[in-house]
């Protein structure tokens, strides 16, 4: 694997493989990588012959009352792990100013109306961060493929609609939510839960799926967000949301809505945030 901490480095070796047939496939990450990030590393090699694996703790997408600074930083795990699962190429710029020239003066894209919905509300700012950063490493590395997990469902799809208008050759791909076994979706922010509150966790997996459950037998919407959110309440989990939208998140009024939906769900637990969602 050849690792880039420049951009320099970046443009050289990216050029070096321009030489080799077949697709580009980059994967954005915050490192501390666990086994839904390697999920990720996995689909793009179904869909490409390179892979590119990018590393940044972007500062934009944090709020001021937020982690950023003890954000888990696991540069050498990280690292192994990316051999074994033989990417090619890993972008960890060493500095912001390798990829926003001057971090301060950036501006930031406008996730719009859906950017201030859902954690945008709670997280004020957030996906302006988000977008920014993936339309540079968009802009940096111009990949054929980008893949994004599921688990940050909002994320993802504000992602596409970006893509869309800035860089329609590139193909996004969705990938599933790996979860540990109790149901917990694997998450870095996973590392400050004890282990009680890892297993109090669960039940936001589990108040999922039963508000799916709860759909399929025809049950009234808003019964089925308030018990949902008692449910949650009951376990010592808050819930920032908890709500059901269209596969595209528009807001769903109706009880009997035909396509594809998603309960989506944040809550919180001794300060830290955690957010998970099934689709159906
Ligand atoms: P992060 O490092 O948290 O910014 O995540 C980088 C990418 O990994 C994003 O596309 C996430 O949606 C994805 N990801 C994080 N956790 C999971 C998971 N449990 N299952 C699948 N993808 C995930």
């Amino acid at each position: 694997m050849v690792i880039t901490r420049t951009r320099e480095e970046l443009y050289k070796t990216l050029e070096e493989f321009s030489k080799r047939p077949g697709k580009l496939a980059l994967i954005p990450t915050m490192g501390n990588l666990h086994d839904g990030h390697l999920s990720l590393i996995k689909l793009a090699k179904l869909k490409a012959t390179k892979t590119i694996t990018s590393i940044f703790v972007n500062p934009l997408q944090f709020g001021i009352n937020e982690d950023f600074k003890k954000y888990p930083r696991t540069e050498k795990l990280d690292i192994e792990k990316l051999k074994k699962e033989h990417c090619d190429i890993l972008f960890i710029p060493s500095s912001g100013e390798e990829v926003f020239s001057k971090i301060e003066k950036v501006k930031t894209l406008d996730s719009g109306n859906l950017g201030s919905e859902l954690c945008g509300k709670i997280r004020p700012g957030h996906f302006d961060g988000v977008l920014t950063v993936v339309n540079r490493l968009f802009e940096l590395i111009n990949p054929d493929i980008a893949v994004f997990g599921a688990k940050d469902y909002q994320q993802q799809i504000l992602i596409k609609q970006m893509a869309k208008l800035l860089h329609p050759k590139i193909s996004l791909v969705k990938a599933p939510i790996i979860r540990s076994k109790n149901g917990v979706a694997l998450s870095s922010r996973n590392n400050y839960l004890s282990k009680k509150e890892f297993e109090i966790a669960a039940n936001l997996f589990k108040c999922l799926q039963n508000s799916v459950n709860s759909y399929h037998k025809r049950k009234e919407l808003n019964e089925i967000l308030d018990n949902a959110n008692s449910f949650l309440i009951s376990k010592n989990l808050v819930p920032d949301y908890f709500e059901l939208r269209d596969s595209e998140l528009n807001i769903i009024s109706k009880n009997n809505f035909k396509g594809n939906k998603v309960f989506l769900g944040s809550i919180t637990i001794n300060n830290i945030r955690l957010i998970d969602n099934i689709e159906f």
